[in-house]
């Protein structure tokens, strides 16, 4: 924990705007009143996250949901998710179907002087059919927890922050036959409120994709509350960038601020990480996919300018889950630590933390 040491005559307390997502973090400095030798009293403020405590009614309701997590899990021949054991956070929505949408975070969101650290953005579970993916997510809150407990872990983490959403569109992945949609057939990752959208969203599903179903964007942009499950969490915690887990296409994308030409040192570094992350995982396919209306790509990577980077599992393959974290456990890694703050130029120890991490 970082402790702020300041002379405070009065309790400060920061409060966050949560934009439009009431139940989404409040800041809190929480303070405690010392006695120094010159008896004066000095307050010590830390500033730090903490989550919304959750509600009776949340608690019951995840216990239901991470028993329902492990009955999908136990189906596919994983491991127990150990959902129950990781602090969550529950967005203001539920899913169509009464799901929660959850998150949870390590690391810390503030450094000791009480600046903002770099936050990466985690997500899985966008298309349900999409079945590796959710075991991916939960993969990595385990292998954070765990590096966590390593010395040089809980270092690394401390000058970051990363927030992780293992299920976006929980709908999809839990019915009997997973689909792509949500549960009102509106495909989450054609669903954000890009320019082009009100244009062109229906106008290229209906020619590009000859009204598919598994891609409709939906009538209306953010009309579902899985994709402003997205659009709220990018608004709260403002990520450097972002990393959407899919399957089965077999490559790593990128979209946001380009090279160093167009992209300045953020467009560089975050073209220097895609390389890095595909050396890591045996020279994955880097591949320069287009970006839709309604993509995730397009509304933060192209006109937001936060580097996203989208994994595209090699397949949906259940019984294939424990060799996909594998391969891109280490890549994973990587694209956390790695800072894309042009104000910032440090050098990862990477290979310490992972020397450390024994477990996974
Ligand atoms: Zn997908």
């Amino acid at each position: 924990m970082n402790l702020v040491l300041k002379k405070f005559t009065q309790i400060s307390l920061i409060g966050l705007l949560a934009l439009g997502c009431s139940s989404v973090e409040i800041l809190n400095t929480g303070d405690a009143t010392l006695k120094s030798n010159d008896d004066k009293e000095v307050t010590v403020a830390v500033k730090e996250y903490k989550a919304t405590p959750l509600t009776k009614d949340q608690k019951v309701s995840l216990n239901n949901y991470c028993k329902k997590i492990d009955k999908k899990f136990y189906k596919y021949g994983w491991k127990k998710s150990k959902c129950e054991s990781y602090p969550w956070s529950f967005y203001q929505e539920t899913s169509v179907k009464k799901d929660p949408l959850i998150w949870t975070t390590f690391g810390s969101l503030y450094d000791d002087k009480g600046k903002k650290q770099e936050v990466t953005l985690i997500m899985c579970g966008v298309h349900g059919d999409e079945i590796t993916p959710v075991k991916f997510c939960f993969d990595i809150v385990n292998y954070l927890r765990n590096l966590n407990k390593t010395k040089h872990g809980k270092a690394d983490l401390d000058k970051r922050f990363v927030v992780v959403m293992p299920i976006v569109n929980p709908d999809s992945f839990f019915k009997k036959w997973p689909t792509r949609t949500n549960a009102n057939g509106v495909d989450i990752n054609r669903n954000f409120a890009t320019k082009d959208f009100k244009k062109n969203a229906v106008k290229i599903w209906r020619s590009r994709y000859r009204g598919d179903p598994r891609r409709y964007p939906g009538q209306k942009a953010n009309s579902e509350p899985e994709t402003r499950f997205q659009v709220d969490m990018i608004a709260e915690f403002n990520p450097k960038k972002i990393i959407s887990v899919h399957a089965p296409l077999t490559m790593l994308d990128y979209d946001g601020p380009d090279n160093e030409i167009t992209g300045g040192l953020i467009g560089s570094r975050a073209n220097q990480l895609l390389i890095q992350m595909s050396e890591k995982a045996k020279n994955y396919r880097i591949k320069n996919y287009p970006f839709f209306p309604g993509s995730l790509g397009n509304y933060a990577g192209n006109e937001r300018d936060i580097p996203t980077f989208t994994l595209e599992l090699p397949s949906s393959d259940n019984r294939r889950s424990a060799i996909y974290w594998k391969r891109f456990k280490h890549s994973i890694h990587s694209a956390i630590m790695h800072e894309l703050k042009p104000d910032v130029d440090v050098a990862m120890d990477e290979n310490k933390a992972e020397d450390n991490l024994k477990s996974n």
